[in-house]
């Protein structure tokens, strides 16, 4: 018998008889249980796998990222078997694994009903007890194609003629088949704890020319806990949807009139206002000059900025005067009219152009959702007209302001990626490298850890992406620092130089909140709904017990609204319990209750959001204690 070398997970090499399975290695491992899966020189196989020649090896437990993807990839096969046992004549298609989860598309008339995937999931764990071994063979495409066939299944035989290796693998558990890569963990009995959470319509092939397909969504986790954990996290984010709140406090809405543009409510455009004044106290602080450009230019600034050619289908057009015009998508274009509008020097650089300008990008209406997606938004954005010997010290600045500005909204989490020069890009070698090298050396010189996405950079220069984790510990992608080497040449943008030459500046755009609508939209989530209090719209409503304290009440809200907070009056003639629970629904942050002694005495009863309740204080004390406690969320430059 042939003797193979393999190089074990922790090192150290073992000698076997060629043509083993991987598992027989497994019986010497601590934690086995946990291994569904191995890499074989990089890469996953199943378990029962057979060794043929030296090779390095490399366990996948079920906790892994990758074991996950397996375990969950395996939980869809195991759904898809339970289907086909319960509805026979229900065809296959595909099954991948998404986002914290996994969906498997079938072919029927009728959509899946609640009491139904109640039976499959019941039938799912029948055959998770089972245990049921699941092996691969690897036969012939063009037997394949006959078997599947032969089973009725038209789209599993559609997807193998396309596939162009004359040789396919299936995988069997019990009496089921399936056409697949794998790999699989190696028995159904390690699928352990798992939900079906929902069912849609889905085109075959995603192309809705195409016939209706019906698709289950699904879950799976190692354990019964993480799973539990997982689905009261997606409780709490149904909560939290950004869309149901802001209807709840009446922060916005959306109408069919103009589909996926916001309209804010009165109180809605006030925190909307706050987060571009935060933005503003900044800009003072770190030397940004604002500027208001045209809304709508001639294509031919699109054109030359190479958004008619690259980003056309996602712009609105319209012509006037026989000319045709386009409307903006972004700033950066017209910043450069800014620049040009005299003959700079470098004693004028770097020069920070902020614009709050509005902009609109058309989004396919499948795609739009909420504040997160919409056609019509904001950016805190800017572009820095810099000499290339700058790009360090405003790098190092932009990551200052970034973090400063996360701190505020108590983003603890935050991810960096640098994203470097792709395979066609614009400008020398040269300058990517050196540009390159300063974004890596100010991120290292703050200690700052990121990833690198090799060839991942925009073609016009390289870039840093900020993304941040929120309270139910989602990614959300904010802000990005892109260098600019190809819109300076294409407006020729010159400034002159110390010796007196010509010399062309880089553009930095950069945002930190991105499109203000679609931070909103992620801030309501990550607070609930419970703004700091400097950011919420209403941060007092004054409770009288009965309406003959609504004068004194009244003149409660007026103080403090001259005083510049936000208070108002909740003066209908409803009982005090009622107006309690109101305040607290409405999440404001202070509830003033109002009666006799509070009338006599010239006090305000403040009760905290959640049911703390203060003693009485006159109204001097209480605004103090107001004015204190916003300073205190909110960051120093916009107190
Ligand atoms: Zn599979
Ligand atoms: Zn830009």
């Amino acid at each position: 018998m042939e003797k193979i070398q393999v190089t074990l997970p922790g090192g150290g090499d073992v000698e076997i008889d060629s043509g083993q399975p991987i598992d027989v290695l497994l019986s010497s491992q601590q934690n086995r249980d946990d291994i569904i899966a191995a890499k074989v020189d990089g890469l996953a196989v199943d378990l029962s796998r057979t060794l043929n020649k030296d090779c390095a090896l490399q366990w996948i437990t079920i906790d892994s990222p990758e074991g996950l993807d397996i375990l969950r990839h395996s939980t869809a096969h195991l759904m898809a078997q339970a289907v086909q046992s319960l509805f026979p004549g229900t065809q296959v298609t595909i099954g991948p694994t998404i986002e914290d989860g996994f969906y498997y598309d079938f072919k029927r008339a009728a959509p899946f009903t609640p009491e139904e995937l109640a039976s499959i999931e019941a039938r799912m764990r029948e055959l998770a007890e089972q245990d049921l071994k699941i092996t691969r063979e690897e036969i012939p495409r063009n037997a394949a194609i006959e078997l599947f066939r032969r089973l009725g299944e038209g789209y599993k035989a559609a997807i193998l003629e396309e596939i162009p290796e004359p040789t396919v693998s299936l995988y069997h558990q019990g009496d089921w088949v399936d056409l697949c890569r794998g790999p699989h963990v190696p028995s159904t009995g390690h699928v352990r704890a798992f939900k079906l959470t929902g069912v849609a319509g889905a085109y075959w092939r995603g192309d809705e020319n195409n016939e209706m397909l019906q698709r289950i969504y699904g879950t799976s986790f190692p354990s019964q806990e993480a799973l539990k954990q997982h689905l009261q996290l997606l409780e709490e984010a149904k909560r939290r949807d950004h869309r149901k709140l802001g209807r709840e406090l009446d922060l916005f809405s959306f109408h069919p009139i103009a589909p996926a543009s916001p309209f804010f409510h009165p109180k809605g455009a006030l925190v909307y206002n706050l987060l571009i004044a935060y933005m503003r106290s900044l800009y003072e602080r770190f030397g940004y000059q604002e500027v208001i450009t045209p809304q709508i230019f001639d294509v031919d600034l699109w054109r030359r900025s190479g958004h008619y050619d690259h980003f056309r289908e996602s712009m609105y057009f319209t012509r006037v005067e026989d000319r045709e015009f386009g409307v903006k998508p972004m700033n950066c274009p017209s910043h450069t009219y800014v620049y040009a509008s005299r003959k700079r020097s470098y004693r004028d650089l770097p020069l920070r152009y902020a614009d709050f300008g509005r902009l609109h990008r058309y989004e396919k209406s499948g795609v739009t959702s909420g504040l997160t997606r919409v056609r019509s938004f904001a950016q805190d954005d800017a572009h820095i007209f810099c000499a290339p010997e700058q790009i360090d010290t405003e790098i190092a600045m932009l990551l200052n302001m970034v973090h400063e500005v996360y701190r505020t909204f108590q983003f603890r989490e935050i991810r960096v990626d640098l994203s470097t020069r792709p395979e066609h890009f614009m400008g020398s070698a040269e300058i990517w490298r050196r540009a390159e090298d300063a974004l890596g050396r100010c991120l290292q010189n703050q200690a700052v850890e990121y990833r690198i996405n090799p060839g991942e950079g925009a073609f016009y220069g390289p870039k840093i992406d900020f993304s941040v984790r929120d309270a139910l510990r989602r990614e959300w992608q904010l802000a990005t620092i892109q260098l600019d080497f190809s819109m300076p040449e294409r407006f020729e943008l010159t400034y002159v130089t110390q010796s007196g030459a010509e010399a062309r500046p880089v553009m930095i755009h950069r945002a930190i909140l991105g499109s203000i609508e679609r931070f909103m939209g992620i801030l309501i989530e990550h607070t609930g709904g419970v703004f700091p209090l400097w950011l919420a719209p209403v941060q007092a409503r004054a409770l009288p017990v009965t309406e003959r304290h609504n004068p004194y009440a009244q003149t409660v809200v007026g103080q403090i609204n001259a005083a510049g907070m936000r208070a108002e009056l909740d003066g209908r003639n409803e009982k005090l319990s009622y107006k309690i629970r109101e305040a607290q629904v409405a999440k404001i942050p202070y509830a003033l209750v109002i009666g006799d002694r509070e009338v006599r005495e010239q006090t305000v009863s403040p009760r905290r959001f959640g049911g703390e309740t203060l003693k009485a204080m006159v109204l001097s004390e209480f605004m103090d204690l107001v004015r204190a406690e916003a300073k205190k969320d909110m960051p120093l430059s916009a107190a």
